[in-house]
């Protein structure tokens, strides 16, 4: 059976990668993983689907145990992609997707070289701004501090293979599904996301951030 593929949806937070990444995973494209947090859990969020939810103690003992595929510490809390899962999936010729922040995609990339990478842009920095305040769930200092960085983020899409620019959400979607199907070699798709590969264009795009952050 062929092996399957892991594709890691990254980007500054607040792009939407969750969003799309849930309606790739709804629309049986790739299966989920399910990420270790020590952070509480918030609102409608389940133990066991939207996160494992678990003490530091327990955290650091999947470390030790080498449990899992990557991890990181962002704003105070600690995440991980716990890595039996993941592998059994793919030895089982699933694809699966990372929905992860940027420190552990370049984990993912050292380590599991052929993994696909997708970057995910908001639109603008200012949509970006809209959406965070929207999702309710940042003090206005987490929000400051998040589209501060978010900046550097962009200008580390040079380690991505793909970006995908969350303005339509249909689009989004379209162009993630169709950078699955590329991976295993489907023509008509590696037609439709040649605009999205990381090359000189994207470079070049990203300077509208840039500028944007001028004004
Ligand atoms: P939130 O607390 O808002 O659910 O997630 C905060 C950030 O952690 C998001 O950017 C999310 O993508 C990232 N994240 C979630 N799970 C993991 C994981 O397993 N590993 C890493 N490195 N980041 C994660």
């Amino acid at each position: 059976m062929q092996q399957g593929r892991l594709f890691v949806l990254s980007g500054p937070s607040g792009a939407g990668k969750g969003t799309i990444c849930d309606r790739v995973i709804k629309e049986g494209s790739a299966e989920l993983s399910i990420s270790m947090t020590t952070r509480a859990l918030r609102g409608k969020e389940i133990d066991g689907v939207s996160y494992y939810f678990v003490s530091d103690e327990k955290f650091d003992k999947t470390i030790e145990e080498g449990g899992f595929l990557e991890y990181a510490g962002i704003y105070g809390h600690r995440y991980g992609t716990p890595k039996a899962p993941v592998l059994k999936a793919m030895s089982e010729g699933k694809d699966v997707i990372l929905e992860i922040e940027m420190q552990g995609a370049a984990q993912v990339k050292e380590n599991y070289p052929d993994a696909v990478l997708v970057f995910v842009l908001p639109p603008s920095l200012a949509e970006l701004r809209e959406r965070l305040i929207k999702r309710n769930t940042d003090s206005p200092e987490q929000i400051i501090k998040r589209t501060e960085s978010t900046l550097n983020e962009i200008h580390r899409i040079g380690e991505y293979d793909y970006y995908v620019i969350n303005g339509d959400l249909d689009d989004a979607v379209e162009t993630v599904k169709n950078v699955i199907k590329a991976v295993h070699g489907d023509e008509e798709a590696k037609k439709a996301v040649r605009k999205n590969k990381v090359g000189k264009r994207a470079l070049k795009m990203i300077k509208k951030y840039d500028e944007e952050a001028l004004q």
